[in-house]
């Protein structure tokens, strides 16, 4: 059996059930394990730790598939992994009005590495790690017979993929063609998913709570919806009964396919203007000519995937939640978030709260939200919480 042995001292995150071991910890490999292999763990003493997967050219080594040592790393195990995590969202998304869903969180899920999301009878597959990549075929044909649907499509064509090693991959593995784009719903919304070429798997999922609490919180309110991609948040704006909807995106794929997302909702294109724009430009555009909002969203990509990243992205932030806050009338709201690892939530109500002092307004959080439910975040796996968001009051 290959074997990972630790320093001296580099066993405690383990013992609290973190499940990354960074190449520092390692102080020696025993046998020649083929990337995305399992490698039992020892501590320095020669201890089990845990069972993992090997990732031998990534700064995380290994990823720990389970602590106990009987629980040895088969089909039958990653069997329990999938059934416990179809179980969860079973109880979490009721079907009725909701066909779009995240089945597999990584690491969330003790299954570091593969992201599984449903679109009606189709499943979209990463596998963002050498453990993952390793296991792909076994994982396919569990998750076709755990579920009994019969296409599968991967969407592997991610550039953390190089830090493990791989090569980026993207096809159908399973079933029929995918048609594109796909027609979903969405809290009774109608939405066109390209799991082919849109960004993630198609769908930003993770958002899908907090697009209904706009919806809740819309009405009467003249929004502006900042890194619109598809338009998710515009239509459920509308759907609130907001009066009209600016989305920006800089995508024009993301915006022709917004497009067609209102008119399958029946909004007219009266109410919505589409803009194919760099958004640091637009809103420095906005606040020259005067405009106002009643709502801001802003929902901009991973500014820093990793910490090392932080300081440039806060900038970024900044920039954009300053300017954002002078575009919005008396009693307006802000809406605004972070999908970047390297960002803490603490960090981020931090630069916002700076954002809103050099803007000179009063701003005060009315609401945090977070990444959906479907996005669970294991209580041993913090980094597991990259989505946060602020919905802010805004007065002068
Ligand atoms: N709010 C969306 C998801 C946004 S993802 C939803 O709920 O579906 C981030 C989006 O920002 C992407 O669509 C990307 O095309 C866009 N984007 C990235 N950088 C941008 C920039 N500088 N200006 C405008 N759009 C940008």
């Amino acid at each position: 059996m290959h074997a990972i042995l630790l320093k001296p001292g580099r066993e405690k995150s383990l013992l609290n059930k973190h499940p990354w071991i960074f190449s520092g910890a390692v102080a020696q490999v025993r046998g020649d394990p083929a990337p995305g292999e399992t490698v039992e763990v020892r501590s320095a003493a020669g201890n089990f730790l845990a069972w993992a997967a090997c990732s031998p050219v990534s700064n995380i080594r290994a990823r720990v598939w389970s602590w106990r040592r009987e629980d040895e790393v088969t089909p039958a195990l990653l069997r329990a992994r999938l059934e416990s995590a179809l179980a969860l969202r079973r109880a979490l998304v009721p079907p009725a009005e909701t066909s779009a869903l995240r089945l597999v969180h990584a690491e969330s899920d003790g299954l570091p590495g593969l992201v599984v999301d449903r679109y009606n009878e189709v499943l979209v597959i990463q596998c963002l790690t050498a453990g993952a990549d390793y296991w792909r075929d076994t994982l396919v044909s569990l998750l076709i017979e755990l579920t009994g649907l019969e296409t599968v499509y991967e969407r592997s064509d991610v550039d953390v993929r190089r830090l493990e090693g791989l090569e980026e991959r993207a096809g159908l593995l399973r079933g029929k063609p995918v048609q594109s784009p796909l027609r979903v719903q969405e809290n009774g919304l109608n939405f066109y998913v390209d799991t082919a070429a849109g960004h993630k798997t198609g769908f930003y999922l993770d958002q899908r709570r907090n697009r209904q609490r706009v919806r809740e919180l819309a009405a009467g309110r003249s929004f502006l919806n900042c890194f619109a991609y598809s338009g998710g948040f515009s239509a459920y704006a509308l759907a609130g009964g907001a009066t009209d909807v600016l989305s920006v995106d800089s995508s024009a794929d993301a915006l022709a396919l917004g497009k067609r997302n209102l008119e399958a909702n029946g909004f007219s294109n009266a109410e919505a203007t589409w803009l194919e724009e760099d958004v640091f430009h637009t809103l420095r555009g906005l606040r020259d000519r005067g405009r106002s909002f009643d709502a801001v969203i802003l929902d901009p990509p991973k500014f820093a995937p990793t910490a090392a990243q932080a300081e440039r992205a806060a900038r970024g932030y900044k920039d954009i939640n300053l300017l954002a806050l002078k575009l919005l009338r008396p009693g307006g709201l802000l809406f605004t978030f972070s999908c970047s690892g390297g960002i803490s939530a603490d960090l981020f109500q931090k630069i916002v709260a700076g954002a809103a002092l050099d803007a000179g307004v009063n701003a005060r959080i009315v609401e945090r939200l977070e990444q959906g439910a479907d996005h669970p975040v294991a209580l041993n796996f913090p980094e597991g919480a990259y989505l946060k968001g602020l919905v802010l009051e805004v007065n002068p």
